[in-house]
């Protein structure tokens, strides 16, 4: 196919059209449905953490910042890591801050992946990692995650890692908390990936956006605190998910010096930097906001319980995560086998959106019954929400 002045999109872009999140965002307004696609709070972050990011715009730090990032938010970011995990990062030339995760991960596929290089994801696979991989002329390869039994946990069976994971592999990119499965990679799991990542000589990408919001017992674990594993590991997060701040879009890598150079290479061509005050404040955030942070956590924990007795109540399989804003139902017992049809259906009909889980999936049948619906939401919401689906329910029979 050539370029024509009706369809000048490349090709290898060609097929992605308008993200799913995007397009039920625009279907919940056009139908006055309740929206539970997008994953962003309808409450504000810390207080004091957004008064930090007006006064720092009052005060004039209104012009651009360093390009890897605000020394302050950097040296943040090292803190917290050391702090929580053990991981020591020179601000200097390990830590690199970035417009959001997305072009954490952009720019990182695209910094260290040639064409015709393989990336090996968990499916169902974050939607823009399709697209980073695509538009580095690389080529995923999905390892899916499925439940253990109906409800279950999701996990990935090890061959199958192993299988995935050629001659021409570059990159393993794992999401743990994984969006939208809730899954939260345990030790064992993580160090499964480790051993191939060793013994295949990989570099690992891990996109730990989710890295607070955990629940129960689970507790989020990077790989790159694995044996051997720091060398080899790019270390992807944000300040979206963590203080509520989804559209201020501050995220960051940590990263061995030459990797983090290379990212940077990249990044300083498609954004160079971004927005100085919102770093500050979120530097503030990461030091002094993290008991905001545990309320948030239980609050959000809480939330999800609520919302998984509402969808049991209309006859969904609920999938309780174990971390993440969102909670997978399978429409299987309600007689159906394809989640999208019925989500599409959904804001017509119930006045509810979920996102369908089938298009974070390049076998369909690892995602076709699930619907993934966040409960990211004030509790009046989700319970609007529940209501509606319960009368839906009924005028099924
Ligand atoms: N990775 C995952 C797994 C996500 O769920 C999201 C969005 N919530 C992102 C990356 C994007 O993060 P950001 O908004 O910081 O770009
Ligand atoms: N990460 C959010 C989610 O999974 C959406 C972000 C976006 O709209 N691109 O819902």
């Amino acid at each position: 196919m050539g370029h024509t002045l009706s369809e000048p999109l490349v090709e290898r872009m060609r097929g992605f059209g308008t993200t799913i999140f995007a397009e039920m965002t625009a279907l919940a307004q056009q139908t006055g449905a309740v929206n539970l696609g997008q994953g962003f709070p309808d409450t504000d972050g810390p207080n004091a953490m957004l008064e930090q990011a007006v006064e720092a715009i009052r005060g004039g730090l209104n012009q651009y910042p360093p390009g890897p990032g605000l020394p302050p938010l950097r040296q943040a970011v090292a803190a917290h890591r050391k702090a929580r995990y053990g991981l020591a990062y020179d601000p200097d030339s390990e830590i690199l801050v970035t417009v959001g995760a997305t072009e954490a991960v952009t720019a990182t596929i695209l910094a260290l992946c040639e064409s015709g290089d393989e990336v090996v994801v968990l499916e169902p696979y974050y939607d823009s990692y399709a697209a980073a991989i695509a538009l580095a002329g690389a080529v995923r390869r999905p390892v899916p995650l499925r439940p253990s039994e109906p409800g279950g946990r999701f996990t990935f069976d090890p061959a199958d890692l192993r299988a995935a994971v050629t001659d021409r592999t570059r990159l393993l990119l794992i999401n743990s908390p994984h969006n939208p499965t809730g899954t939260t990679l345990t030790v064992e799991e993580l160090q499964s990936i480790a051993d191939v990542a060793i013994d295949r000589d990989l570099i690992v990408v891990t996109d730990e956006v989710y890295e607070h919001l955990t629940y129960d017992a689970a507790t989020h674990v990077p790989i790159a605190t694995l044996p051997g594993m720091r060398e080899r590991t790019v270390s992807v997060s944000s300040a979206g998910k963590t203080f509520s701040v989804t559209g201020w879009k501050i995220g960051w890598i940590c990263a061995p010096a030459a990797m983090t150079r290379a990212v940077m290479t990249v990044k300083q061509f498609s954004t160079f930097t971004h927005n100085g005050a919102m770093q500050l404040a979120v530097a503030h955030g990461l030091l002094r906001e993290m008991e905001w942070v545990e309320a948030l956590r239980s609050s959000l924990q809480l939330r999800r319980d609520r919302l998984a007795d509402g969808l049991a109540s209309v006859g969904l399989t609920v999938h309780i995560p174990e971390a993440t804003y969102f909670i997978l139902g399978d429409v299987r017992p309600l007689g159906l086998d394809d989640g999208e049809a019925f989500a599409r259906a959904l804001p017509h009909e119930a006045g509810v959106v979920g996102i369908p889980v089938g298009v974070f999936c390049d076998d369909t049948d690892v995602g076709k019954p699930f619907v993934r619906f966040a409960f990211c939401k004030r509790d009046d919401v989700l319970d609007e929400a529940v209501s509606r689906l319960v009368s839906y329910a009924r005028r099924r029979g």
